[in-house]
């Protein structure tokens, strides 16, 4: 398995905003290009630590938040986002990337260290469980940043089509899929190779989830991706990438990718 932690990903944002030009931007110029990534931190200065970037787009649009590592022992969505970061410009909209959300967890190559993350929200920032405080700051991030759509993504054991939940579906909690859901479904599995890996809309609700607790704090849609853990990484990488990627489009974000992923 690839080491996930990657100082050269933060040099190169490092690097990225000490290049960026300084001054307004000229008539002659292309309008709409986003700026380099800002970087933002959560739980500063806790053992729980960890990153998230925003891409603001020049053109009015919804925010999307794609959110990675969760359970720590599921690192192909971060891979993907890692991945995605310095390649993506967004024209329209805003985008932020929360690549590690347990990076301790990740770190470790566990699913968690006291508590499953995914089932301790809203949290609480004066639990002894280290889950229910990092949920506490996470969901007082989400508050704050007011995202029109989550993605979380996940991986599972055991293959849809294999009949039990829950690989290669998207995950929703409300009782119906919206529209909008169906439209994404449908842009994500145009990228998709084959059936094995076309994406099922999956109903399971769990009401501590991240995404059930959101949509009902804070009114947004929030789903989970989930790939397939038996399949090798770069697969899992590539088609995370593909519901990224898809769902962006289907809900108004413009946004170019620089490059192709190679498996
Ligand atoms: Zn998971």
């Amino acid at each position: 398995m690839r080491d996930l932690q990657s100082p050269f990903l933060k040099l190169s944002l490092v690097l990225c905003a000490l290049l960026l030009p300084v001054g307004g931007i000229r008539a002659d110029e292309k309008p709409a290009v986003s700026t380099k990534p800002t970087v933002k931190t959560l739980g500063k200065g806790k053992v729980y630590e960890t990153e998230y970037y925003e891409l603001q787009g020049k053109l009015p649009g919804p925010t999307v938040l794609l959110e990675a590592g969760i359970h720590g022992n599921e690192p192909a969505g971060t891979l993907a986002l890692e991945w995605l970061l310095p390649r993506l410009t967004v024209t329209r909209g805003r985008v932020l990337i929360f690549p590690r959300m347990h990076k301790v967890a990740l770190g470790r190559k566990k699913r968690y260290l006291d508590k499953d993350l995914n089932k301790q929200f809203p949290g609480d920032r004066k639990s002894k469980v280290i889950e229910r405080r990092l949920a506490a700051e996470i969901h007082t991030m989400v508050g704050t940043e007011k995202p029109n759509l989550v993605l979380t993504l996940h991986e599972a054991r055991v293959h849809i089509m294999d009949g039990k939940c829950c690989a290669q579906t998207i995950i929703y909690g409300i009782d119906q899929p919206t529209d909008a859901l169906r439209r994404a479904t449908e842009l994500v599995n145009l990228r998709s190779p084959d059936d094995r890996h076309r994406f099922q809309l999956f109903h399971y609700p769990i009401p501590t989830s991240s995404s059930e607790v959101f949509v009902r704090d804070f009114g947004l849609e929030a789903y989970c991706i989930e790939t397939w853990l038996a399949e090798p990484m770069p697969r899992r990488v590539r088609s995370h990438l593909n519901a990224v990627t898809g769902f962006l489009e289907a809900y108004g974000i413009e946004f170019k990718v620089e490059g192709t992923y190679q498996e």
